[in-house]
Parts: structure tokens; C-alpha cells; sequence
């Protein structure tokens, strides 16, 4: 399936859209997402299809109404049971979410919902306990079955021994705990922080959770319980045997809430009345890029467009796709302003600016467990779009930014296909980011996913050499004809050999010979447990 066929669908949901239970669709395709966040084509209907079946089954029933009118009147129907009742999906959410429109509906953490309809990936329809209706977005929330931890503060599904770490390190509180995911399949760990312990940047211990030949709980044999939670609840007054009791908390989102892709569904169209502009945080090729907020409520970067930048339609046109790549590791696209010139982009805002001059500004600073975990961060984006078909074009550091948590997020995919300058476009411009490109790319203008990889190799290199510039002062020419020559860039002194065999391997000469961002994804997860 490939993404950018989307955008031929004229989606005519109605005006509510979550009020209404048939989909009024002009065109017989649509786009949705699997669970795992897959985008994948479904069979199709058309309108007019639609409407004829409804209409039949009218006459057959105005018919049948006229016969039985005549004879007895029909006993009671049983009460009709609604749909939902049947599946009853049954939630918790994990934030609050405040409805920011009509059709929204308010989610408060640890309450639970019922789910009507999976409208939309990232949207779907829920009633609270006290029967509003509204639209929610799915990522706020985790199916409410028993024994599911996703609910609990402390628990953090796909965090790696290394990602853990950083987290606590990050909060340094004592007795700051996260339960994780263990390496080992279907085990968990319990990672532990004490700041007395140990040397003077903390102590982080990580315990197998264990079970019994009875299936209780324990990290100390001497203290059994029924279910994890109750292990938690225990070792939250009582040490008994851990680095210090469990004090703090700590989920993967800290205290950030997940972005939600768009603020509503299917709106894309931002009105630039509710936009406040507050400071100037960057300049790119496009135009300035503002910190604003929405509605005075939502922290946003809003990116105003340069005249003659933006080949600006098609983006609006692609703009809607893009609205549905949604992931922790991909900066949020909010939606764009059209009404006025010039034109705004509004994204998820990024605290820690742009990853090139965040590693610039720490040299020194990091160690080579954050800057692994850097690399596992993009990896994670990019095996999302890898995974969605969706091609970046100009993955690079610059390319890249990082939120007030250290969370670094890809940014500009797919961009460079709206950009309006030569320079940049064309392989013998001076703008084109010949450095990051594969032979196939810089010869052919051949991009896929592939090509992806090589330039992650290269952001690899970026990381590990905290933000130099690849080649040095080498020219374009020069770096096509060294890459031509077989010649590849060093191994960084920050980087293990194992950390520079991955990078290694992103730059095998044919496409076919480099790794997945699926197989580059599992070898940084493991490299980052060992
Ligand atoms: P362009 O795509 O026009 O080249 P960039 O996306 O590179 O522009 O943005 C220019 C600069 O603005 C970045 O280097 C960064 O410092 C800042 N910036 C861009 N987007 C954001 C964001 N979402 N949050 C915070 N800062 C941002």
C-alpha cells in the first residue's frame, strides 16, 4: 500500500463526525491503520451502493408495515441491543485528554470507557460512565483486561535496561522505580533508583519479577503476592530486601502527555485565530518557526512558510496523509493553516530544539548509553515509517529534534518533495545533502526505505561524533567519487566496534545489502542490553 494514493479519497465524514453512525464516502477506498499502527488499503463501498441498500430495505419494510397494520397489532420488539454492547470494548485511560471541540470527549486518567466505534486509527468513539459520547484519541488510552499493567504509572512496555536508566538517572529521585518489560520473553524487570547507594551519581538496580510453582509474585522469596500490583503496593512501604522502598513512579512519558495526530479527528484545517505566536526558535529552509500555542492551551511550533518556498498545494494535499503518521518517535503534525498567507505548519513542539545542535552543545556531556539510546529513538521512527511505506528523503541530525525529556523525534519526512529551490532539489545542487545520500541516490535519484538506511547510518555517525560534520570540508564531487571509490566513513572514537558495525553495515554499496530499520531496530536493543 502506498501512502501517498490517499489523498485521492474524498472523505465526506459528517460535519459531527462522531455523532454519526454511517460513513458517508464519495470514493470506494479507504485508508486505516491495523492495530500495530499499519496503514492497509480496505475493500471498498461506494456511496451510491449505500443508499440503495438503505433504500431497500425502506420499501420492504413500508411494505411489511402495510400488511401488519391491517392484521393484529405485532407483539413488542425485544429492546434492540446496540452494537457496542455486543463487542463492549472496555478502556482506561492513561492521561487526561481535554475535549477541545464539540465532537470530543474529556478523558480523565484511570477512568474507564466504553469504546463504539473505531472510527479512525487514531480516533475513536467512546461513552464515559455517565453516558456522554465523544471522540477520543485511541493513544490516551489501554484495553481495561484483567491483569493488564499499562494502566499503572510504573509500568513502561518497550523500555530497554539502557532507556530505563536514563529515565531514572534523568529524575534522580530516590526510590524513583520503573516494572519494564525484561529481554528475557515475557519476563519483567523492576528498575530501582537510590541515590545514597553507590557512587555519586546514583545506584540503579533491576530485579526479575519471579514467580512461584503456585504463580505468586516476588523479587524476595520471603514476600509472595497474587499479582504484580500488590508486589508493587508492598515494596512501596517496605524495602524488604531492595536498594530502598519504591518511592517515585516513573513512566515512560514522564510527565509529558503523548501527541495526539491532530487535534481532532480529521481536522487538519487549524484556524490561525487561535494560534498565539510567543517566540522565534528557529529559522529553516521554509521559512521561521515559531513556539505558539493553540487555543492557549496546547504548546505548538508553528512554521510560517516563505512565498515561493513550498510547491504549497501538493503539501496541503499530502498534509492530510501525514496527519495520520503518529508515532512517540515522529514529531507530531497538528495540521496547517490555509486561510491566509503566509501559510503555517503546526507540529508538536520540540523543547530541546534541533538534534545537531543539541549534540554540539553537550560535548562531553553525553555518555555513550544516551547516545545509543538517541539512535534507538530515531530507529523506533523510522521502522514505524518503514513500516507505513513512507520514505524521508533527508534523514539527518538537523533533521531530528529533542523534547524537554530528552526524547529525540524525526522530523521534515517527506518533506523535500515540497521544496521549491534547485540547490537543494537537484544532486549537483550545493544544497543537496549529498553526504547523508547512497550511490543510488546521488546517482539514480532512487529513494526507499533503503536509502533511509544509509542516511541513518550517517546520523549514527553525527551521534557518535557529537554533531561533526560527515567528510569534514569535503566537497559534493569529492565525497561521491571517495563513496564511488569504496571508501566509508571512520569509525568515531565514542562508537564501539560493535556500535560501528551497525553503522557499517547502513552503507553496503547495493540497497538490497543493507539491514532493515525492523533488524536495525532488534540489534540496538540488543546491543543497548548487553
Ligand atoms: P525547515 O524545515 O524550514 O528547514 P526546520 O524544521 O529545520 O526548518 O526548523 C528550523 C529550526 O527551527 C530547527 O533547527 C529548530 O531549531 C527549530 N524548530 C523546528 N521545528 C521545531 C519544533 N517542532 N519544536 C521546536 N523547535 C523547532
Amino acid at each position: 500500500m502506498i501512502l501517498s494514493t490517499y489523498h485521492t479519497i474524498q472523505s465526506a465524514f459528517c460535519c459531527c463526525c462522531c455523532c454519526c453512525s454511517v460513513q458517508k464516502r464519495a470514493v470506494g477506498t479507504k485508508l486505516s491503520l491495523d492495530n500495530d499502527g499499519d496503514l492497509m488499503m480496505e475493500a471498498g463501498y461506494s456511496m451510491s451502493q449505500q443508499l440503495s441498500y438503505v433504500s431497500t430495505q425502506k420499501h420492504r419494510h413500508d411494505r411489511q408495515f402495510v400488511q401488519q397494520s391491517k392484521r393484529k397489532p405485532p407483539p413488542a420488539l425485544p429492546p434492540q441491543i446496540p452494537r457496542e454492547c455486543e463487542e463492549k470494548i472496555r478502556v482506561i485511560a492513561l492521561y487526561d485528554f481535554f475535549a477541545k471541540g464539540p465532537c470530543d470527549l474529556t478523558l480523565r486518567k484511570s477512568e474507564e470507557y466504553i469504546i463504539l466505534d473505531k472510527y479512525d486509527p487514531h480516533w475513536w468513539k467512546a461513552r464515559d460512565q455517565y453516558g456522554n459520547e465523544g471522540l477520543i484519541p485511541s493513544n490516551y488510552v489501554t484495553e481495561n483486561e484483567r491483569n493488564t499493567l499499562e494502566a499503572y504509572e510504573w509500568y513502561c512496555k518497550n523500555i530497554t535496561r539502557n532507556q530505563a536508566e536514563l529515565l531514572l538517572r534523568q529524575e534522580s529521585k530516590e526510590g524513583a522505580f520503573m516494572v519494564r518489560d525484561s529481554s528475557q520473553k515475557g519476563a519483567l524487570t523492576m528498575s530501582v533508583y537510590s541515590q545514597y547507594s553507590g557512587s555519586h551519581s546514583g545506584n540503579i538496580r533491576h530485579y526479575q519479577i519471579k514467580q512461584n510453582h503456585s504463580e505468586q509474585y516476588y523479587v524476595a522469596e520471603k514476600h509472595l503476592f497474587p499479582s504484580i500490583p500488590e508486589l508493587i503496593q508492598y515494596h512501596q512501604h517496605n524495602a524488604a530486601g531492595l536498594i530502598t522502598r519504591l518511592r517515585h513512579p516513573i513512566g515512560s512519558m514522564g510527565s509529558c502527555l503523548p501527541a495526539t495526530a491532530g487535534f481532532s479527528y480529521e481536522k487538519w484545517k487549524i484556524n490561525p485565530s487561535e494560534l498565539t505566536f510567543m517566540k522565534e526558535v528557529g529559522r529553516g529552509q521554509f521559512g521561521i518557526v515559531h513556539l505558539g500555542k493553540w487555543r492557549a492551551l496546547v504548546k505548538v511550533a508553528i512554521k510560517a512558510i516563505n512565498e515561493g518556498a513550498m510547491s504549497e498545494d501538493d503539501f496541503i494535499e499530502e498534509a492530510k496523509v501525514m496527519m495520520k503518521l503518529s508515532h512517540p518517535k515522529l514529531v507530531q503534525l497538528y495540521g496547517v493553516c490555509i486561510q491566509n498567507k503566509p501559510l503555517y505548519i503546526v507540529t508538536e513542539f520540540m523543547e530541546n530544539g534541533c538534534l545537531l545542535n543539541y549534540l554540539r552543545q553537550r560535548q562531553g556531556k553525553l555518555n555513550k548509553e544516551m547516545l545509543l539510546s538517541m539512535c534507538q529513538d530515531v530507529c523506533e521512527g523510522m521502522e514505524y515509517l518503514e513500516r507505513n511505506r513512507f520514505i524521508h528523503r533527508d534523514l539527518a541530525a538537523r533533521n531530528c529534534l529533542v523534547n524537554a525529556k530528552n526524547i529525540v523525534k524525526i522530523s521534515d519526512f517527506g518533506m523535500t518533495r515540497y521544496v521549491l529551490d534547485d540547490e537543494y532539489i537537484s544532486s549537483s545542487g550545493a544544497k543537496f545533502p549529498v553526504k547523508w545520500s547512497s550511490p543510488e541516490v546521488f546517482h539514480f535519484n532512487k529513494y526507499s526505505s533503503k536509502s533511509d538506511v544509509w542516511s541513518f547510518g550517517v546520523l549514527m555517525w553525527e551521534v557518535f561524533t557529537e554533531g561533526k560534520m560527515p567528510f569534514e570540508n569535503k566537497s559534493n564531487s569529492e565525497v561521491v567519487h571517495e563513496i564511488s571509490e569504496g571508501y566509508r566513513l571512520y569509525q568515531p572514537y565514542l562508537a564501539s566496534l560493535t556500535v560501528y558495525k551497525v553503522m557499517y553495515s547502513c552503507w553496503h554499496e547495493k540497497p538490497a545489502g543493507r539491514p532493515a530499520f525492523a533488524e536495525l531496530l532488534q540489534t540496538l536493543t540488543d546491543i543497548a542490553e548487553t
